[in-house]
């Protein structure tokens, strides 16, 4: 039996942040929020936030509690941080 995987290329760190078009409605709550200020307003109202520097984000999660809209936000933590430690079975 044979397990493959796949993998996206670009780091998670790189891309903290996603959002959901559809269901963002632009009112920068998650803007206002974020204490390192990551996050800019977009220019078009109703639109999604510019993450102008993902690298800054330490992935806090108070922009995705902020938000209004389940799902409009979503926090992508590094894989490293993704981690489930499980308790070790002894023999
Ligand atoms: S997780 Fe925290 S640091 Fe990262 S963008 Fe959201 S509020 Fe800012
Ligand atoms: S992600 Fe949520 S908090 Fe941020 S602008 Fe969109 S609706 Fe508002």
């Amino acid at each position: 039996m044979s397990i493959s995987f796949t993998a996206q290329t670009y780091p998670a760190s790189a891309r903290p942040l996603s959002f959901d078009e559809s269901l963002c409605m632009g009112c920068n709550r998650c803007v206002n929020i974020c204490q390192v200020d990551i996050l800019l307003p977009n220019a078009t109202a109703g639109k999604p936030p510019i993450v102008c520097y993902p690298g800054e984000c330490y992935y806090c999660g108070s922009c995705v509690m902020a938000c209004p809209v389940p799902g409009a936000i979503r926090l992508r933590h590094p894989l490293m941080n993704e981690t489930k430690f499980v308790p070790v079975k002894k023999p």
